[in-house]
């Protein structure tokens, strides 16, 4: 009889707690712990700035979304002890475990960044990231009539790196059809050397945002925030002005990681093993979604294709059996780009996006905007609900990335299974 003890209950957390509540014998014991009731649909956070999404309908109670079998213990985790196999509670006995299963994402630090939260903040700068960011941001756009609006991403890792370029193609969509796009200039600023980290697709987004007349900004690394001037200010002293920002804070790990001893790297991510997913700390932690260190996009369908990796190899470490090496940092994400069209990437450690068709041969257009992967970006809520978070397969869609549709260039290998990139 073990238990299991899961960290976070959002993404990750949930659909690897159904998987188990599937898998594990009925007397082992299946706990998750997060700190609110409150599980929120962070996909939808992009849309709401434009009055496209409704907020109460992109949270559901955590509880209703995991198996019977699961027991939620609501409450703050402040320590993880991996030596004593304990996790310590804010108003709660601490918890033994057999197994730990850390999924507790990263969360935005928007106080990391001198200023950012100072006097303009929710009034000239905003952050999409949060429901109540978000919601602030849908009110200022519904009254703004021109200006300066600048989109920019402090620092890397963030959760879905393509949400802040999909908020430019939004905007620009958005002042379109209110007929005042002459009247806003739209800047992103980012702190990578073009719009994005892999070559084909960065140099295929920078265009876009070229013909959407947004201006790119590279190699800005933001220091502060002057709200006297609203303008940002890089730590080598370049400035963009702004009348409207909209920030992408720095990410860390969960506050508890940097309390708990050994147990993650200085910005609070936990060392995992790429293929297994077993932490770096000890043999009976796996770490799943954002909380890892991996160089794997951070995004609900990584976790997702990691769910299954996780909940074999916790099975296999309770049975004595050797772990499965099965993720090879399979991401894919639908890009949203105006006009009821979208963009759809596939990668993984090893393989940039590359243009053909998604899963197989005769499948969605990849790297390509489309009406279909407009849809499927839309039909990503339901299949989040209904099929991410129970813990089911997608037929064809799984760890590891499929090659077949792709079209590699001549000559690349396609090992499936080796980490030699570390671009996020
Ligand atoms: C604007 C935006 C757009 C996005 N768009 C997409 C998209 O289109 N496609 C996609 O695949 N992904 C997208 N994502 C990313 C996706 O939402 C995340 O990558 C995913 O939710 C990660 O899952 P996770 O379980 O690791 O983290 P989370 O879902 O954030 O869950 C972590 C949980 O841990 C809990 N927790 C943390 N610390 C503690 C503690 N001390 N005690 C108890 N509980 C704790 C938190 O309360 C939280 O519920 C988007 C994200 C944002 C912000």
């Amino acid at each position: 009889m073990s238990t299991v003890a899961i960290i976070g209950a959002g993404t990750a957390g949930t659909l690897v707690a159904n998987r188990l509540a599937k898998q594990l014998p009925r007397n082992d014991t299946i706990i998750a712990i997060d700190l609110d009731n409150s599980h929120l649909y962070q996909p939808g956070l992009l849309f709401l700035p434009f009055g496209k999404a409704n907020p109460a309908k992109l949270v559901r109670p955590r509880r209703g979304q995991l198996s019977q079998r699961v027991t939620y213990i609501q409450a703050l985790v402040t320590k993880i002890d991996p030596k004593e196999n304990t996790v310590y509670l804010v108003d709660h006995p601490p918890l033994h475990y057999d197994v730990a299963v850390i999924a507790s994402g990263s969360k935005i630090v928007s106080d990391e960044t001198e200023g950012m939260t100072g006097d303009g903040w929710l009034k000239d700068a905003f952050t999409f990231y949060t429901l109540e960011g978000g919601t602030a941001l849908r009110n200022r756009l519904e009254n703004f009539t021109g200006g300066r609006i600048v989109v920019n991403v402090v620092d890397m890792p963030i959760k879905c790196p393509v949400a802040p370029l999909e908020f430019c193609f939004l905007a620009d969509a958005f002042f379109r059809d209110r007929s005042i796009r002459d009247k806003v200039e739209i800047t992103y600023v980012t702190p990578l050397d073009g719009a994005f980290t892999k070559p084909v697709c960065s140099s295929i987004l920078g265009s876009m945002l070229k013909d959407r007349g947004v201006e790119l900004v590279t190699e800005f690394n933001t220091g502060s925030v002057d709200y006297q001037r609203n303008t940002l200010v890089s730590f080598d002293g370049r400035e963009v002005p702004f009348d409207l920002a909209v920030l992408i804070p720095p990410h860390t790990g969960a506050e508890y990681v940097f309390h708990s001893p050994g147990l993650g790297d200085d910005f609070g991510f936990v060392p995992t093993d790429p293929k297994s997913l077993v932490s770096k700390v000890a043999k009976n932690i796996f770490v799943i979604g954002d909380a890892t260190d991996l160089p794997a996009s951070k995004a609900g369908s990584v976790a997702h294709f990691e769910g299954e990796v996780v909940s074999h190899n916790v099975q296999h470490f309770l049975n004595g059996e050797s772990l499965e090496e099965a993720f090879d940092g399979h991401a894919n994400c639908f890009i949203e780009s105006g006009h009821s069209k979208a963009m759809l990437i596939d990668f993984n450690y090893d393989t940039e996006p590359l243009p053909g068709n998604f899963p197989l041969r005769f499948g969605t257009p990849l790297l390509k905007e489309s009406r279909l992967n407009h849809l499927g970006k839309l039909a990503f809520s339901w299949v989040y609900w209904h099929v991410l978070l129970k813990g089911r397969d997608i037929p064809l869609i799984g760890s590891q990335m499929p090659t077949s549709g792709k079209r590699f260039p001549a000559g690349e290998v396609r090992s499936p299974l080796s980490t030699q990139s570390r671009d996020r």
